[in-house]
């Protein structure tokens, strides 16, 4: 039997550039023969590995392997590499570690490639075009697909609204299409999409299936062309409930769970629930947010900063700060292409999210990361953002959105539900956009 066929992104490019970021702030799950084949290799302390710590460790029912006092993987070297890489070569790591920063989703007979951009070379666009990897993807999807896999279920609508594959292929492509229209300010995109979705959602049962979504589709976008011709300029704020949700949306992003800070126990757990309340309260200095390890690696560092930092009060961060750079906006378009393309918003890619909830959410990325790039230049006492301040922003947001296990919770559903009924999630786009 055939493997189902794998579809790629069409304008990223990545290669690893052994920052080890990854190697620090991932939990490596590991199967049984995973398990037996890192045993094979007989690993022993003249191998280099620190102390005498257990290699693989049970977790739950499962196996990971073992970190580190500072967190990092217990393979990993002085210089940032991987001991089983550099002894036994690529294809004996776990297929954890060989997959990252790709991620494969079930698309109908198909199977679609995404990347994650908390990886700093998916950011910053750096490596081989992606497809021109397709020989190691496919044989990558062939470890991941189940080999009896033959389809699967296209995501909902809307909740209690079913689709086709076709249908969601319509809707893909004028979500790509609204996406890359570059004559206009990618926060008059995403607004356009927004309003359009929103009469999606309003729509007839019968009008949002088969040909008649053929002919309301391309009536929509033209409507929402209509509504937003150019530069959206902001006319009021956010309202105080809708700042509150989302600067809880960003909090829960920015929350970085790493093994160092579970082995701190209750007070870290504490400090972690104390810090979020004082994002819901949005009140004078913005706690402390610790930079994951790779973003310190691939931007902090190199660009010599970490120092001379100051704290940022949240109102600070409510003054225009010049976002809306060609730059910046060519960044954040990529991602949220790859996102699109990869079916990384909706489905089982994103907690089961329906298409319309699934891109609302996708699209409060936009002021979540414009609002932490503005944290990263006020931090260092700018008044201007910078293209790594998006990337950096975005890299450090990314590395939870679609993998918390919180972003999936009703209660994280019920606020993007409630931001987009109140016509919030377009208003907050603009703001951070300033
Ligand atoms: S096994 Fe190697 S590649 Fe995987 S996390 Fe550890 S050091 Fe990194």
């Amino acid at each position: 039997m055939s493997r189902p066929g794998v579809l790629l992104p069409v304008l990223q490019r990545w290669s690893c550039h052994n920052c080890g970021g990854c190697c620090r702030e991932h939990q490596i799950t590991i199967t049984e023969q995973e398990k037996q084949r890192i045993e094979r290799q007989q690993w022993s302390a003249e191998s280099g590995i620190a102390g005498d710590r257990p290699l693989i460790v049970a977790q739950g029912t499962a196996w990971r392997l073992n970190h580190q006092d500072d967190g990092a993987c217990v393979f990993l070297d002085e210089n940032g590499l991987c001991r089983i890489h550099a002894k036994f070569g690529e294809a004996a790591k776990p297929l954890a570690c060989r997959l990252y920063p790709y991620a494969i989703h079930p698309a109908g007979h198909l199977v679609t490639t995404s990347l994650r951009f908390s990886c700093p070379s998916v950011v910053q666009n750096r490596g081989e075009l992606v497809t021109s990897c397709r020989a190691t993807i496919e044989s990558l999807a062939a470890e991941v697909v189940p080999a009896d896999y033959r389809t699967s279920p296209a995501p909902d609508l809307r909740t209690g609204q079913s689709l086709d594959w076709p249908d969601v292929t319509r809707i893909l492509a004028f979500l790509e299409r609204g996406i890359s229209d570059s004559s206009v300010p990618l926060v008059t995109r995403l607004i356009r999409i927004l309003s359009w979705l929103e009469l999606l959602d309003r729509a007839d049962s019968a009008t949002v299936v088969g040909d008649q979504l053929g002919t309301l589709l391309p009536l929509l976008h033209e409507a929402s062309v209509r509504a937003y011709p150019g530069d959206v300029v902001p006319e009021q704020p956010p309202s105080k409930l809708a700042r509150i949700m989302f600067r809880q949306f960003v909090a829960q992003l920015l929350r970085h769970d790493t093994a160092v800070l579970a082995r701190r126990g209750l007070s870290a757990r504490l400090s972690l629930l104390l810090q979020g309340l004082r994002f819901t309260l949005g009140l004078g200095r913005i706690p402390q947010v610790a930079d994951p390890e790779s973003v310190r690696v691939a931007f902090v560092e190199r660009a010599g900063l970490g120092k001379a930092e100051t704290r940022v009060r949240f109102r600070q961060l409510e003054q225009p700060l010049g976002g809306r750079t060609a730059e910046c906006d060519d960044v954040l378009e990529r991602y949220f292409r790859v996102r699109i393309q990869g079916l990384h918003f909706c489905g089982p890619a994103f907690y089961g999210y329906s298409l319309i909830a699934g891109f609302q959410s996708l699209a409060l990325m936009y002021p979540a990361v414009m609002w932490t790039a503005r944290l990263r230049a006020a931090r260092v006492g700018r008044s201007q953002l910078q293209q790594s301040d998006v990337e950096a922003a975005l890299a450090t947001l990314d590395h939870n959105f679609g993998y918390s296990p919180v972003i999936g919770l009703q209660t994280s559903r019920q606020r993007i539900r409630q931001l987009a009924q109140m016509q919030q999630i377009t208003t907050l786009c603009a703001w951070y956009s300033r």
